[in-house]
């Protein structure tokens, strides 16, 4: 079976959680996983910095409201190093494009993009949704930063298929995939079984100490956001995806899990979906 080259390009260091069950699985069996973040999210999901703004002037913690921007920049990019190391992935590549993050200011992005394509060559491209949708974050926040991204990544994907002039063999991509996050459960394509990577999930969540992500939070988001795409496949906890386009297959695709989901005796099911770790919560 051929080693597979899995690229992730994101918005903000955290959109990588969003498929970071699945890329643990693939780094496990051996296969090539780059992350990337167009921009260090210095100004997004800063949010000590917000909710001291949000206070009256005289109650303000000055130090919060003046930390430099390097540092918050510092503190975002360990973050993201910390939560891919989670997952033995070491290959995180952070941009340092600003926030918000817009396409028509910075369209050298694109062959920032390009570059990482040619240089990784991807089989999979795990990318963010180019499709506007109410954000899964706080209303009004950095949801067209993923947009734009999308469009710089759409570009970046053209940009690398076609010969340069600098003499590096174009590449095409196999397979582009959206992260399931951004869609209705009845909208996706498949989904990953990430039940026996829970734990590396939490521990990968609690490591944005800078976006208030306790311990007792980043459980609970799991509990919640990973259960409900396993809940709708029958599952403990998953990460969901959607094609950008139909794959070319040699047979009708079928999963032992999709077998076993139907074949097993419903009791042993339930006891499947409650599992060994969700007894302890
Ligand atoms: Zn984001």
């Amino acid at each position: 079976m051929v080693k597979l080259n899995i690229l992730s390009i994101n918005a903000h260091p955290h959109d990588f959680t969003h498929m970071a069950g699945t890329l643990g699985i693939h780094k496990a069996k051996g296969d090539n996983v780059t992350v990337v973040s167009l921009t260090p999210g210095t100004n997004v999901h800063n949010e000590k910095k917000h909710d001291e703004l949000m206070k009256p002037e005289s109650e303000r913690d000055m130090d919060i409201i003046n930390q430099p921007d390097d540092e918050i920049k510092k503190i975002k990019i360990e973050e993201l190093e910390k939560a891919c190391a989670v997952f033995d992935i070491d290959d995180v590549r952070v941009l340092d494009y600003p926030q918000p993050f817009r396409l028509s200011e910075f369209p050298e992005a694109i062959k920032s993009l390009a570059d990482i394509i040619l240089d990784t060559r991807p089989h999979v491209l795990i990318m963010q949704s180019p499709f506007p949708r109410a954000h899964h974050g706080r209303p009004g926040v950095s949801a067209d930063d993923h947009i734009e991204t999308a469009l710089a990544t759409i570009e970046a994907k053209a940009v690398a298929g076609v010969p340069g002039s600098e003499g590096i063999a174009p590449h095409s991509i196999a397979t582009t995939l959206y992260p399931g996050v951004y869609f209705n459960n009845n909208e996706v394509d498949f989904t990953v079984d990430i039940s026996d990577w829970f734990e590396k999930r939490v521990a990968a969540e609690e490591m944005y100490v800078s976006q208030g992500h306790t311990p007792e939070w980043s459980k609970r988001r799991m509990l919640v956001s990973l259960g409900n795409s396993g809940w709708f496949a029958h599952t403990l906890y998953a990460e969901s995806f959607v094609r950008e386009a139909p794959e070319l297959v040699s047979e009708i695709p079928m999963s032992p899990l999709s077998i076993r989901s139907v074949e097993e005796p419903i009791m042993e099911k339930f006891e499947r979906m409650i599992g060994e770790k969700g007894k302890d919560f």
